[in-house]
């Protein structure tokens, strides 16, 4: 069967988008994109305890800023509508309901204090009680009960549950398009719940089903923390009678620490000192988290980053457009092992991206940085002068830090330059340069004021560099950065003028 291709990226607003959940709405994107397919927006928030307020809006904005845009779902609309999973909750019940007609879940009454006992008692003999096969049959569940009293429990109570009955002895084969063919005995896996009662709410296994079900999902693409779910899923299609337009599976590999084993995580971000999250994040409490966004990353360049972590294009290219990530991108070339997350090669992307920038949108963005320090420039000006730093700097940010100078006349001197270059007879050689430049008619511009300060010195004798250095003391306050033609071309005649006589005082 020719099935459009359709993948969805499904998370639940539990709090902010890890940078991990980026890249499965990323690769899912890819992979849409190529086949001409469907990426949809599906929001998966039926467990009410871990529903987080903002995150939601989070996740929408995330995707936008990054140019991942849903094709359907929450935000998008769409013939499947709603896709927040809180507004479907009339459509699983009758999907459990089905599950028990057939024989595939069962009612479960057991109360909270029931399970914790049963929990307590295979601990004190050094094991893990799970719900299973194994135990069911000595629980308090419709299997056990009369068919009355689960009838009366079921009007009378509330606090009830559908639980999958999973299969004795089954050998579950499944295929995954990254991890191949894998199998697992039934036996090692417990009965999960699927509904509840209490809130009128499946769980993330049952409505995650049903939705790729109905929404006609082809292919799901999600990270590797689901495979352990795979089996019930699979288990789960087939007792639907779904299991001939099932979709395909692949789990994407995890993106690691960079130094050390395990799991990236927000605190390998605040000791190394970079996000692990797209965008700035302020928790209902308070709390706040870093993101690319703010940082000053560029979203071409924290796309590019992650397309690649877990994903090689089979050649030496690093750089790629989102467009030609969509033509490049296979889930062949996932990887199954992890990835380990690079923060340096992070800033290397947004460096080139930077230099990649034609020198006019790199000023726009400069502009309000230079407003927010009270500097008024021209566009054109700012343009000239972005032009010659970009090549130091791997944000916009630090265009300030870079060429400060240029906005302002320095308020004071770097002691260790002053000590260094700002002695013997240099200052006097200062004041004679500044007498020379005071009668140079020729244009103040870097190919005609520098050649000809370099001239005077060199006709006098004086040491080119330390002379040099006295000159950018007086004229930025530190005796390192942009080339003194440079900045005297930039700041004009009358500007160095006034700051060489300020700091000959
Ligand atoms: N709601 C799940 C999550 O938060 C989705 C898992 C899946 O894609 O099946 O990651």
């Amino acid at each position: 069967m020719n099935r459009k291709t359709r993948v969805r990226f499904a998370p639940s607003p539990t709090g902010p988008l890890h940078i991990g959940g980026v890249r499965t709405a990323l690769y899912n994107y890819l992979y849409a994109k190529k086949r001409n397919g469907d990426f949809l927006l599906r929001i998966e928030d039926t467990d009410s305890h871990r529903f987080v307020p903002g995150a939601e809006e989070y996740i929408l904005e995330s995707l936008k800023w990054c140019g991942i845009v849903p094709d359907e779902g929450v935000g998008a609309g769409g013939p499947h509508a709603p896709y927040r999973q809180s507004e479907r909750r009339e459509i699983y019940r009758k999907y459990a309901e089905q599950l028990v007609a057939s024989g595939h879940a069962y009612y479960a009454f057991d109360s909270a204090e029931s399970l914790e006992a049963a929990r307590s008692a295979a601990e004190a003999s050094g094991q893990t009680f799970i719900y299973s096969s194994a135990t069911r049959g000595a629980m308090r569940n419709s299997l056990t009960l009369s068919p009355e009293e689960t009838q009366r429990l079921l009007r009378e109570t509330e606090d009830w549950t559908i639980r999958f009955k999973m299969p004795v002895g089954r050998i579950v084969q499944m295929d995954d398009l990254i991890r191949g063919h894998v199998e697992i005995n039934s036996d090692t896996l417990d009965d999960k719940v699927l509904w509840k009662r209490a809130d009128c709410l499946p769980t993330y296994h049952l409505a995650n089903i049903v939705d790729d079900h109905l929404m006609e999902i082809t292919e799901v693409i999600r990270g590797e923390e689901w495979l352990p779910s795979l089996p019930l899923h699979y288990l789960l299609y087939e007792a639907l009678g779904w299991q001939d337009t099932m979709p395909r599976f692949a789990h994407l590999p995890l993106l690691l620490k960079p130094v050390g084993n395990g799991k990236l995580s927000k605190r390998d971000g605040d000791k190394m000192g970079f996000p692990v999250f797209p965008l700035r994040w302020v928790s209902p409490e308070g709390e706040v988290s870093r993101g690319y966004r703010e940082d000053g990353y560029f979203p071409e360049a924290f796309v590019n980053m992650l397309a690649l972590l877990g994903w090689n294009p089979g050649t030496e290219q690093e750089l790629f457009s989102l467009e030609e990530l969509v033509q490049a991108f296979s889930l062949e070339k996932v990887s199954k092992s992890g990835a380990k997350f690079n923060p340096e090669k992070t800033k290397w992307f947004n460096r080139e991206y930077l230099r990649k920038k034609s020198d006019a949108e790199l000023a726009a963005a400069f502009m309000p940085v230079l407003e927010a320090q009270g500097v008024r420039a021209t566009e054109a000006f700012v343009t000239k002068v972005v032009a010659l730093i970009k090549e130091r700097a791997t944000f916009v940010s630090d265009f300030w830090d870079i060429a400060w100078y240029i906005f302002k006349a320095p308020e004071n001197y770097d002691p260790k330059d002053a000590a260094k270059f700002w002695k013997d007879e240099n200052p006097d050689r200062v004041r004679e340069l500044a007498a020379f430049v005071q009668d140079f008619d020729g244009a103040f511009e870097r190919d005609v004021i520098g050649p000809a300060l370099e001239e005077y010195i060199r006709s006098r004798e004086w040491p080119m560099g330390k002379v040099m250095n006295a000159l950018r003391l007086a004229l930025t306050g530190s005796g390192s950065g942009l080339g003194i033609a440079d900045v005297a071309a930039l700041i004009g005649k009358d500007e160095f003028l006034a700051r060489v006589n300020r700091c000959l005082g």
